[in-house]
């Protein structure tokens, strides 16, 4: 438990230090210590530490710019810092604490007082990380549809027009399949919307298991229309995609938690952004619309199909 406040000593006294060491580890923290604040200062580039006991006068750096620049970087948590100090002048603890320390320790410390600031410590660690967990739930969700778990409508809104401008700037090509269930309103008529609902889940799966894990994004664009984004990859290529979409849609009926089968087939229309041939300043807009004249197509030529191609004018 005390695994996850692993503590850095930083005290340039080996006495000092190897006492602070022993005090720490008896008491479950794990410990790592080094002898100056330069010494810290670099170990944390690469490391974390929750909590950090220094010292407050040491060659090379002390404490208090040990806390000014844990205070300046971006740390994956809040680090709470307790200066150790022989100095107890008014002036000077108001120094360390505006330095950014949390909390002073007179030297020479008492064990069950440093281990009595450590628990306070601890408690605003905890309390960080259970916000900081609290606040990305809510990100998360502020991004996801509830019910496909894919991206909603805002999320596309903010990174539909990012993954273009990066397109643009590194000249790659990006396109996108805009696909709609067909006569999907005949399965809500037949089986009832719940059961509808079920059908979206598992196209989303399918859609899902047909693409890029780590590099394509899928977001619900409206009730049962979803938008396959295809960064680096071109129009020929995406429309090898969007039919094997279409195959892993219709090729075997969905096999539903509610015991149904249901057969469905969908429509893609397909279309990209191409650095070489189309226009710097083209907006997600213009895609978005050339994408739908194409879904609009394939629902014409008879559904169940890929149509798709260049951006036009
Ligand atoms: P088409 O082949 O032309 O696309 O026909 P369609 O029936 O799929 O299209 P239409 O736009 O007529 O109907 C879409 C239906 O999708 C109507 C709407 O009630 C249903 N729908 C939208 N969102 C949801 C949802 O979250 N759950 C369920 N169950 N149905 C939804
Ligand atoms: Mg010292
Ligand atoms: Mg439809
Ligand atoms: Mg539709």
């Amino acid at each position: 438990m005390e695994d996850q406040f692993s503590i850095l000593v930083v005290e340039d006294e080996k006495i000092s230090r190897t006492l602070l060491e022993k005090t720490l580890i008896k008491a479950g923290y794990s410990v790592t210590s080094v002898e100056n604040g330069q010494i810290a200062a670099d170990l944390f580039k690469g490391s974390f530490f929750p909590i950090v006991l220094t010292d407050w006068a040491m060659p090379e750096m002390g404490g208090p710019e040990l806390c000014r620049i844990i205070r300046q970087r971006v740390t994956e948590g809040y680090v709470y810092v307790i200066l150790l100090t022989a100095r107890d002048s008014k002036e000077d603890i108001v120094l360390g604490l505006k330095a950014g320390a949390d909390d002073y320790l007179t030297k020479p410390f008492h064990p069950a007082e440093l281990i009595a600031r450590l628990n306070t410590g601890k408690r605003i660690v905890t309390l960080e990380r259970s916000l900081k967990k609290a606040n990305d739930e809510i990100r998360l969700l502020s991004v996801t549809d509830p019910l496909t778990a894919c991206y909603n409508r805002n999320y596309l809104n903010d990174f539909f027009p990012k993954e273009l401008q990066r397109a643009v700037r590194y000249r790659h090509k990006l396109s996108i399949i805009l696909c709609d269930i067909d006569h999907f309103k005949n399965v809500n008529d037949t089986y009832g919307h719940l059961v509808g609902d079920e059908v979206l889940k598992g196209f989303v799966e399918r859609i899902r298991s047909s693409t890029r894990k780590d590099v394509d994004w899928i977001a619900r664009f409206g009730g049962e229309e979803f938008l396959v984004i295809l960064p680096e990859t071109d129009i020929e290529r995406a429309l090898w995609v969007a039919e094997r979409l279409r195959l892993s849609v219709c090729s075997s009926p969905l096999d539903l938690a509610s015991g149904v089968k249901i057969s469905i087939s969908s429509s893609f229309g397909t279309t990209g952004f191409d650095p070489a041939r189309d226009k710097w300043d083209t907006t997600q807009e213009t895609i978005l619309k050339q994408a739908d004249t194409f879904l609009y197509a394939a629902k014409n030529e008879g559904r169940n199909r890929v149509v798709g191609g260049p951006l036009e004018g």
